[in-house]
């Protein structure tokens, strides 16, 4: 499909709308009493710092809600401010944070029905208005609810478009683009739709496979060789693959992308990785035929990173990571708190704390435990972040709560 081309289209229809509907002084009382909080504010404005008692909290000084949620939670605010008593369906999460969508639903919200792993439609009728979510949503999708008569009101962040663009950039020329990202990640999924040839790559471990793959071609390995390792890569890269996908030809031309949320330093480790192996392979000449560079992280991402970085070099007695449990920039930046051996509990909502001295969390690519006691004895500095996706008001009760179990 020509995605270009569908998207301009789409663009100037009068059932589709990106900018939102000029309702944004009706809605901001709302969203303020929902989402902000007075004793977060007053913290920043001490030095991301509060002592209380036997607790020192220390807040990074990047967290919480990205300027591309909050223009996405406000415009599904508007949109339901404009259309008082039409059916509104949102094809996914607004964003991932339990809150936001428990909001929503509240207003009367719709969320897409998911069957086995896939997203019934059926109910779906003309006349009907669809907020597609923060993080976008496939052009297969929006091409169905355009022929179904539906308004769209697309809130996908500007940072995820440009990514969009990059790797319609890549099929424009044919390049292979390298979407470092989560292959079931909603915004990954999106951007593979607009990609022409693509392969996702979960990390540097994976994409060091592959660039040994198209290192080890340039080596001309015996026929026999050659077809194992294939095969080797295939099974390792099924899923993650565009159809057809076929690595001694689709390997040769590469630009890299991402999902917007990942590890800032990670994408750009990729990037270079891939770089040095083209050049490796094709010669400095050449190189400009074989990689693109690119420029997609986004910079809420890159500063809640770098503010992330900046906490765990104080003295930390244990961290708090607070945002949805598939949010991928929640998840990295408690990567970041356990690479530097620090005692971080990644928790969804305040709830998760208590009653007791209790905390049920979910470590690092495990289900939900439950850790009794969780604060020790004794004073406690305790560092505290958020994702993109989670307002200041969840903040604040998780300090709430910490500071009635440092009472007790
Ligand atoms: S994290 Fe970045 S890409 Fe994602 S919604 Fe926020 S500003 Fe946009």
């Amino acid at each position: 499909m020509d995605t270009r081309a569908f998207k301009r289209s789409l663009h100037h229809s009068d059932r589709y709308n990106r900018r939102g509907f000029g309702r944004a002084d009706e809605v901001a009382g709302s969203l303020e009493q929902a989402y902000q909080s007075d004793l977060i504010a007053r913290i920043r404005e001490n030095g991301y710092a509060l002592e209380h008692g036997r607790l020192s909290v220390k807040l990074a000084e990047a967290f919480g809600f990205c300027w591309g949620v909050e223009r996405a939670v406000a415009m599904a605010y508007e949109t339901r401010r404009h259309y008082p008593t039409e059916r509104i369906w949102i094809t996914n999460e607004i964003i991932h944070n339990p809150s936001v969508n428990d909001h929503l639903r509240e207003m009367d919200v719709l969320f897409i029905p998911v069957d086995g792993g896939v997203k019934d439609f059926s109910e779906v009728a003309s006349g009907d208005v669809v907020i597609l979510p923060a993080f976008g949503a496939t052009v297969q999708e929006m091409q169905l609810l355009n022929e179904r008569g539906c308004h769209i009101v697309d809130t996908t962040c500007p940072w995820v478009s440009k990514v969009w663009n990059t790797v319609e950039k890549h099929k424009k020329h044919a390049f292979t683009s390298i979407i470092h990202g989560k292959v079931k990640h909603e915004e990954t999924l999106a951007t593979s739709s607009f990609a022409g040839t693509y392969l996702v790559v979960l990390d540097l471990a994976e994409a060091q496979m592959v660039c040994d793959y198209i290192l080890a071609g340039a080596e001309a390995e015996d026929p026999g060789t050659r077809a194992a390792s294939r095969d080797a890569f295939m099974a390792r890269f099924a899923k993650a693959c565009s159809p057809g996908f076929d690595p001694d030809r689709d390997l040769m031309r590469l630009g890299v992308a991402n999902q917007t949320t990942m590890l800032k330093s990670e994408t750009e480790e990729i990037g270079r990785l891939f770089e040095r192996t083209m050049l490796q392979r094709f010669g400095p000449t050449q190189l400009n035929e074989h990689f693109l560079a690119f420029n997609t992280i986004c910079d809420a991402t890159q500063e809640r990173q770098d503010a992330m970085f900046s906490l765990v070099d104080e003295p930390l007695d244990l961290m708090v990571v607070i945002g949805g449990y598939n949010s991928s920039n929640t998840t990295h930046l408690q990567e970041i708190a356990v690479s530097r051996g620090i005692r971080s509990f990644h928790i969804d909502t305040p709830e998760r704390i208590g009653p007791g001295n209790r905390i049920e969390h979910k470590p690092l690519g495990a289900d939900l435990v439950v850790e009794e006691p969780f604060l020790p004895a004794g004073a406690l500095r305790v560092g505290i972040t958020s994702g993109a996706s989670t307002p200041d008001r969840v903040v604040e009760d998780v300090i709430g709560r910490l500071i009635d179990l440092a009472d007790a």
